[in-house]
């Protein structure tokens, strides 16, 4: 039986951030993944200037160095497209210029930016990384948990498990109630193709709100190397209601519809079609509890409009090395003291993730989705008010109140 002050389950980008900060700290800890680095992970790829900033806030050097990284690609922008085909192109930056500016957004396949952290991770001699440890059970000792791995080989007891072992994790399920809710919960499928045609020269990526999809959406991400990332996802409530295989919509969507019957006529599937859960954060949940904190996917944070998951599992777990250091100098691993975590990963998260629930309720208007889109394909100027709403969270309040409607519709 290992023993280890902090025991980290999971080293995706949550558990890898949270590794990272404690090391930071001078803290030591154990990260266990059951996969060994390089892994896939199915994901839309997609990196927001969110990630970039948790990136510099590990170390102001990462963001130079993911840019230099042949697998990643620069993205500039957002193409959303309006179920009557309206394209409200949102880019990151007004006024950016491609050739000059530091970009605010990547696409990165998984199999390399998860790598890129776990390098950073290996750099590190406070953090003991373990591969290949597929930790099947894990039990309340005195200490706080044991965790024994499928063959039995492998056991650790530690004071603080830190969660982070994805939207899959049979701990949040278990230990932490965490349940799964299908209005709270997203299906997604992802492929990679090559050879799409019409991909953005600025590699925006591309968000369709298809008329006989709604509420789902189909996306389409350029990738390094001519690749994409095309993928669906729709509320998981609706899936199982209206019976929906989300393989053959996909499919259905490539082949029929008029615009991707051509964009992919010369494109290659070069992967299996593969499916995930996302764990939305359209609910606050409790996410920690004695001797434990849950973060990034086990803790249910993705926003419920975007899909975006990253950089929140990356927030939680910076948050989730904060509360670990203090629980340290304290001694004190109670759920009562854990509670500072989930008022700092809420504090920060909460209004953005609220706020984006109300937008992915706007797709349950899309006469008013359209008309949005319409307005603001024709004028500049609430073109740029909506690209600013992504990235100042006041703006975005405006999209709470009917009178933004009313004066957009009657102007
Ligand atoms: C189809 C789809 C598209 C998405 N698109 C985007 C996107 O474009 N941009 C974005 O920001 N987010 C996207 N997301 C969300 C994003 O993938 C997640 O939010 C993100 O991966 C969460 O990171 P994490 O570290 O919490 O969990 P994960 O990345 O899932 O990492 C969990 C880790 O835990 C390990 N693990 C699991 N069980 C065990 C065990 N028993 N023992 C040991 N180790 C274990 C796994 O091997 C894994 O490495 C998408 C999700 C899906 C499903």
């Amino acid at each position: 039986m290992q023993q280890h002050d902090i025991c980290i389950l999971g080293a995706g980008p949550g558990g890898a951030s949270a590794a990272l900060h404690l090391a930071n700290k001078g803290i030591s800890c154990v990260l266990l993944d059951k996969a060994v680095f390089p892994r896939d992970k199915v994901c839309g790829d997609a990196l927001s200037g969110k990630v970039v900033n948790e990136l510099k806030r590990i170390s102001p050097d990462l963001p130079a160095l993911l840019s230099q990284q042949e697998e990643q690609l620069p993205s500039w922008g957002i193409h959303f497209i309006s179920p009557a085909g309206h394209k409200l192109s949102v880019p990151f930056k007004p006024d950016y210029k491609a050739a000059e500016d530091v970009p605010s957004g990547y696409i990165s396949k998984r199999i390399d930016f998860d790598n890129f952290l776990i390098e950073q991770v290996k750099k590190r001699p406070e953090i003991t990384l373990l591969e290949g440890i597929d930790i099947s059970k894990v039990e309340r000792n005195e200490q706080g948990f044991s965790l024994t791995d499928k063959s039995g080989e492998h056991q650790f007891s530690t004071c603080l498990l830190i969660a982070a072992n994805g939207a899959h994790s049979a701990f949040a399920r278990h230990e932490a109630g965490i349940k799964q809710e299908p209005e709270h919960y997203c299906a997604g499928l992802r492929a990679y193709y090559k050879n799409v045609a019409g991909l953005d020269k600025d590699n925006f990526i591309e968000l369709h709100f298809l008329k006989d999809f709604l509420p789902g959406y189909f996306w389409i991400f350029p990738l390094p190397g001519g690749y994409a990332n095309v993928g669906v996802g729709m509320l998981s409530e609706t899936v199982s209601q209206k019976k929906i295989n989300l393989k053959k919509e996909m499919l259905r969507i490539i082949e029929t519809h008029p615009e991707f019957k051509q964009r992919f006529a010369a494109a290659e599937l070069m992967s299996d079609i593969k499916g995930y859960g996302l764990p939305l954060g359209s609910k606050k949940r409790v996410i920690s509890g004695d001797n434990y904190m849950l973060v990034g996917d086990a803790a249910s944070l993705i926003d419920p409009f975007t899909g975006e998951g990253i950089s929140n599992a990356m927030i939680s777990g910076r948050w989730a090395a904060t509360q670990a250091e203090l629980c340290l100098q304290q001694q004190n691993f109670s759920a009562g003291f854990m509670q500072g975590y989930d008022k700092a990963v809420y504090n920060r998260l909460w209004k953005e993730l609220k706020l984006s629930r109300r937008m992915q309720q706007l797709l349950d208007y899309p006469w008013l989705f359209n008309q949005v889109a319409s307005k603001a394909s024709k004028n500049q100027a609430l073109a740029e008010t909506i690209s600013c709403m992504f990235t100042d969270l006041d703006l975005r309040e405006r999209l709470k109140q009917p009178s933004f409607y009313l004066k957009l519709l009657f102007n």
